[in-house]
C-alpha cells in the first residue's frame, strides 16, 4: 500500500456543490456575524438532531466553554476523565473544579452509580461524554441531577446525529456540545455547536458568542468571540446533503469490522443497543494481552509498520495531564486507566473501503494465539 491510511478522513462535498454555496458570499460580501448560511445551517441542524435550539460556533470547545459560562455555574463539575483535553480543560477555564469520575466496563461511558459519592455542596454540575458515540446512562444521571439540583451537559462531540429511545441525543440534560470538527461524522471543517431546549439559553449564547453584546450599544456579559463563520456554514449545508450516505458507508465498514474481530479470543468492542440509532463515528477495540496474546501498543506498532495508523484515543487519561501537576489521583478512576492503557481505535471513515478493514484485521489478528 502507497498511501498511508489515517484514522480518520475528513467529508468533503464535491468542489463545485462547494463553490456554488459559496458563490453569493462575493455578491452580499457579508462574511461573519450571523449571515444566511450561519442561520440557514442551524435551522437545518435543529430538524436533523431533533432539538429546539442549535448555536452555531467556531469550534466544538468554545461551545462547551460557552455553555459552561451561559449557566453562571460555580464549584465543582462531576465529569469523565476519559475523553479528549477539550471536555476536562473547557471546565477548568471557566474556573470551575473537574471531580473525575470512574468509567463503565463495558461502553465507557461515565458510571452513574459513582456519581452520588463524589457530590459534595460544591458540585454545580454533571458533564459526561457520550464517548465514541455509546450513549450515557441518561436516565440514571438526570435522576441524580433532579435529586440534587444539579445541571446536565453532555459533551455529544462523538454522537452527531445520534437518537436514542426515538429522541435526537441532544434532547437530554439541559444542554450538548456537538463538534464538527474536520476528523468528525460530520464536519464544518472546524465548528460546532450548543443545543438546548431553553429559547432563554440560546439568547444568550448568542450574545456571549460576540462578545456579550446585546446591541449597539451594550455590552451585557464577558463574552469571547466564537461565531461560525459564512464558509464554515457552507461546507457544512454541503456536507449535510450526503450525510445518510456518509453514515451507510461508515456502517459499512464497521459491521465488517464487527464480523472480523467480534468472535476473537482477548478483544473487546463497544456493545450494540437496539434502542439507540448510531452514527458510527469511531471503532475502538480493547486488547486484553493475556488471552490476546499482544497488548495494544504492539499492536499500534504492527499497524503502523504497514503504514496503518491507529490512535491510543483515549489515551493518556485528562486527569493525568502534565497541566494539572498531578492534582488529581488517577488511582481514583481505576476502570479509566485500564481501558485507556488498552484501547486502540481503528481508522474509520466513509470512503474506507472493505479491502482496508480486511488487510487491517488480518494484521491484527495475525497476533491471536
Ligand atoms: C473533538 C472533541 C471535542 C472538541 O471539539 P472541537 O470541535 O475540536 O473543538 C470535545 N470533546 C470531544 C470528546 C471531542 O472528541
Amino acid at each position: 500500500m502507497s498511501e498511508k491510511i489515517l484514522v480518520t478522513r475528513s467529508s468533503m462535498p464535491p468542489i463545485e456543490e462547494y463553490f456554488d454555496e459559496i458563490r453569493e458570499l462575493w455578491d452580499s460580501h457579508w462574511l461573519t456575524n450571523m449571515g444566511v448560511k450561519h442561520r440557514e445551517l442551524e435551522s437545518i441542524l435543529s430538524e436533523y438532531l431533533g432539538v429546539e435550539y442549535v448555536s452555531l460556533m467556531t469550534n466544538g470547545h468554545l461551545a462547551l466553554e460557552n455553555i459552561l459560562q451561559a449557566m453562571d455555574l460555580s464549584g465543582e463539575v462531576i465529569t469523565t476523565p476519559f475523553t479528549f483535553a477539550s471536555t476536562t480543560n473547557a471546565i477548568v477555564r471557566n474556573g470551575l473544579k473537574p471531580v473525575f469520575c470512574d468509567i463503565k466496563e463495558d461502553d465507557y461511558t461515565i458510571d452513574p452509580d459513582k456519581i452520588e459519592a463524589l457530590i459534595t455542596d460544591k458540585t454545580c454540575a454533571i458533564l459526561p461524554v457520550h464517548v465514541y458515540g455509546n450513549i450515557c446512562d441518561t436516565e440514571k444521571i438526570q435522576r441524580i441531577a433532579d435529586k440534587y439540583g444539579l445541571k446536565v451537559i453532555y459533551d455529544a462531540a462523538h454522537a452527531f446525529g445520534e437518537r436514542y429511545m426515538g429522541k435526537g441525543i441532544g434532547t437530554y440534560g439541559d444542554a450538548s456540545m456537538f463538534s464538527f470538527h474536520a476528523t468528525k461524522v460530520f464536519n464544518t471543517i472546524e465548528g460546532g455547536a450548543a443545543v438546548f431546549k431553553s429559547k432563554e439559553l440560546y439568547d444568550k449564547i448568542a450574545e456571549l458568542k460576540n462578545f456579550g453584546i446585546c446591541s449597539q450599544d451594550c455590552v451585557k456579559y464577558v463574552g469571547g468571540n466564537a461565531k461560525m463563520n459564512e464558509f464554515q456554514a457552507a461546507m457544512g449545508i454541503c456536507n449535510m446533503r450526503h450525510i445518510d450516505e456518509e453514515l451507510e458507508k461508515r456502517r459499512m465498514a464497521v459491521e465488517r469490522y464487527r464480523e472480523r474481530l467480534g468472535n476473537a479470543d482477548g478483544i473487546k468492542l463497544s456493545p450494540v443497543r437496539e434502542d439507540v440509532v448510531y452514527n458510527y463515528a469511531y471503532f475502538p477495540v480493547v486488547f486484553d494481552k493475556k488471552k490476546f496474546g499482544a497488548d495494544r501498543d504492539e499492536i499500534a506498532d504492527r499497524l503502523a509498520r504497514n503504514d496503518i495508523i491507529a490512535r491510543k484515543y483515549f489515551y493518556p487519561l485528562t486527569n493525568s495531564f502534565e497541566s494539572f501537576h498531578g492534582e488529581y489521583d488517577v488511582s481514583l478512576t481505576p476502570i479509566a486507566a485500564d481501558i485507556s492503557n488498552n484501547v486502540l481505535t481503528l481508522p474509520l471513515y466513509a470512503d474506507l473501503t472493505v479491502d482496508v478493514v480486511d488487510k487491517i484485521c488480518n494484521l491484527i489478528l495475525e497476533s491471536e494465539c
